[in-house]
């Protein structure tokens, strides 16, 4: 039986291992518990360690179980979203990582605004440029910058990506450097109500490596509850 307190504890201590190496402060990385398939109790049983933010991928999973959560709790949708599906999210999440279209920032306003309420969302880059991943192509980036910043509800904080699964996490180190740089470069065109303080890189197997490069959040599902069950 895994203990997810243990897991947890364990996975700070590893974050903040990796600030100390980079001249970093721990504070300044928040660790996202991604719950995708994993039961309520699961969550609940993270609350207990102090856990606060758990990440979702799959819209019908989160809303299954979401009411299930005794918790305090912060969700962030970090899987591909379909347009469609926005509706079920809104005022239930606090911030999006994968915003990566345009046409889905505008949803996202749509129902946002339903609510008078603004919404966190991170935009989703495809720095690997692999045709399986989602996310926004690096040449489209700035265009798409320039689109979300214009939707009033929306509030960009930085940028997310999924870079190709390595074995050696030292492999993926230039992928999580080139979103920081990238994020250095959007910082610099100043455009009116983006901020790019948050980095959303790094999982179970490349964390460390990711927060030597950066990272503000690192989206930890496996090492925390276990392998899931594909699906
Ligand atoms: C599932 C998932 C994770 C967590 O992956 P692990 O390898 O289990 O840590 C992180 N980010 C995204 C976008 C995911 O879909």
């Amino acid at each position: 039986m895994m203990n997810i307190v243990d897991n947890i504890r364990t996975i700070r201590d590893q974050i903040a291992a990796a600030c100390t190496r980079s001249d970093r402060t721990p504070e300044d990385v928040r660790l996202v518990a991604v719950s995708k398939t994993k039961p309520a109790e699961m969550i609940n049983q993270a609350c207990q360690a102090g856990q606060q933010i758990f990440g979702e991928s799959y819209v019908q999973d989160f809303l299954d179980k979401a009411d299930a959560v005794t918790g305090e709790v912060e969700w962030h949708f970090i899987g591909a979203l379909q347009s469609n599906k926005v509706k079920y999210l809104r005022g239930r999440v606090k911030m999006i990582h994968s915003v990566d279209r345009l046409s889905l920032a505008k949803e996202i306003e749509r129902q946002w605004t339903k609510i008078d309420r603004s919404i966190d969302v991170l935009l989703q880059v495809n720095i690997s440029e692999e045709a399986t991943k989602s996310g926004a192509s690096e040449a489209g980036l700035v265009e798409l910058v320039r689109g979300v910043a214009q939707l009033p509800h929306l509030k960009i904080r930085g940028l997310m990506t999924l870079p190709p699964y390595c074995d050696d996490p030292e492999a993926v180190r230039p992928y999580f450097r080139h979103l920081r740089e990238l994020a250095e470069t959007i910082d610099r065109l100043a455009i009116p109500g983006v901020e790019m303080k948050e980095l959303s890189m790094g999982m179970s197997h490349d964390f460390e490596v990711a927060v030597e490069e950066g990272a503000t959040l690192v989206r930890v599902g496996t090492a925390i509850f276990g392998e899931r069950i594909k699906r």
